[in-house]
């Protein structure tokens, strides 16, 4: 049975041996990470030398306006990218060995199973002609030997877990009898079915309303704690990071602009970018106040400044800026992309 429009959920019977991290202790290393995309104009570098890595347990979130490469990164850990795009260079490392070399047959064993991901909108990700139980019975079924009713009482368990009412009534609902929060739900129990060392997580909250997103990101706090399970998370809002994640890495134009523990970045953000998207920002308490936007667009992927690419809305823009700098590890530990350091 297919679940959905996106083959996020794998479709392999054996599993492989689950040891959650390589040998220097870090589960996921993303090294030098760069993703093209073919078009009609040129080849756009959605992602153009990423890197970071993730402990077991450990959480990440990767911020950044649309079109800042980050949610292709994400896509390009489940090995999810399509032509026209390609990986084009660079390593992630799972468990020590590199995802990127991996046939699509020995990705269908990884994903749902060691690594999961939840999509911003559920209705696209579920099948709109199999009951959500099934869905989720079936993510079970195709990685572990279970039979048909071991599955849906597994699945009965699990929506309990993440605050479905009623569960064994729900697991007989289609898509279209939840409401889109419990839709989200449904696509977090799938996620999470076979205990992924990975929840990879691009903007779970965005189309949902305020109360709702803080359940869900309660529900995924508890699910980190009690099931070990490292999250990436991805997300235009540092707001949700700096409730959810120890790291963040702020993107922009496909690079990482400064990465950096999100005290570091909430207390004293040192790129101007960063600086910016904290600007942008909604405090407690000042929710009808008017907010500062960062002036200006994301610049054309097809027409990238030759040097640092926030340079055309950057209030600190020097001469310097037209050539491009370096990611300069500072004395805090903290990685910043920019001339002012
Ligand atoms: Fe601004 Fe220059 Fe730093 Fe880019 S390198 S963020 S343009 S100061």
């Amino acid at each position: 049975m297919e679940t959905g429009a996106r083959p996020a959920f794998g479709s392999a019977s054996n599993p492989a041996p689950r040891d959650a991290t390589s040998s220097n202790g870090k589960m996921l290393e993303v090294q030098d990470l760069r993703v093209h995309f073919r078009t009609m104009d040129g080849t756009v570098k959605a992602v153009d030398g990423v890197s970071f890595d993730i402990a077991p347990g450990s959480s990440i979130g990767i911020v950044g306006e649309s079109g800042s490469g980050k949610s292709v990164t994400s896509l390009s850990i489940m090995r999810l990218i399509d032509p026209p795009g390609w990986i084009a260079g660079g390593r992630i490392l799972f468990r020590g060995k590199d995802l990127t070399k991996y046939s699509e047959r020995e990705m269908q064993h990884i994903r749902g199973d060691d690594i999961s991901m939840v999509f911003q909108e559920p209705m696209s990700a579920l099948n709109p002609v199999y009951t959500v139980g099934d869905q989720v019975a079936e993510v079970i079924r195709v990685h572990r030997d279970v039979t048909r009713r071991e599955a849906m009482n597994r699945t009965v368990e699990l929506f309990k877990t993440v605050g479905i009412p009623v569960p064994e009534r729900r697991v007989r609902d289609y898509p279209h009898n939840l409401s889109g929060g419990m839709r989200q739900r449904v696509m977090i129990a799938m996620a999470l079915a076979n205990e992924p060392d990975l929840l990879i997580l691009d903007e779970p909250t965005t189309a949902l309303d305020v109360t709702i997103q803080a359940q869900i990101l309660e529900l995924v706090k508890d699910l980190r704690r009690d099931v070990n399970t490292a999250v990436l998370l991805i997300t235009h809002d540092l707001g949700v990071v700096a409730e959810m994640s120890e790291d963040v890495v702020v993107m922009y134009g496909g690079k990482v602009m400064e990465q950096a523990t999100v005290e570091q970045i909430i207390k004293d953000p040192k790129h101007p970018y960063t600086k910016g998207l904290l600007a942008s920002m909604p405090s407690l308490g000042m929710r009808n106040q008017r907010l500062n936007v960062i002036a200006g667009a994301v610049p054309n992927p097809l027409n990238m400044p030759t040097g640092c690419p926030f340079a055309p809305r950057c209030p600190y823009a020097m001469d310097v800026c037209a050539t491009m700098p370096e990611l300069k590890t500072l004395d805090d530990g903290r990685k910043v992309f920019c001339w002012l350091y």
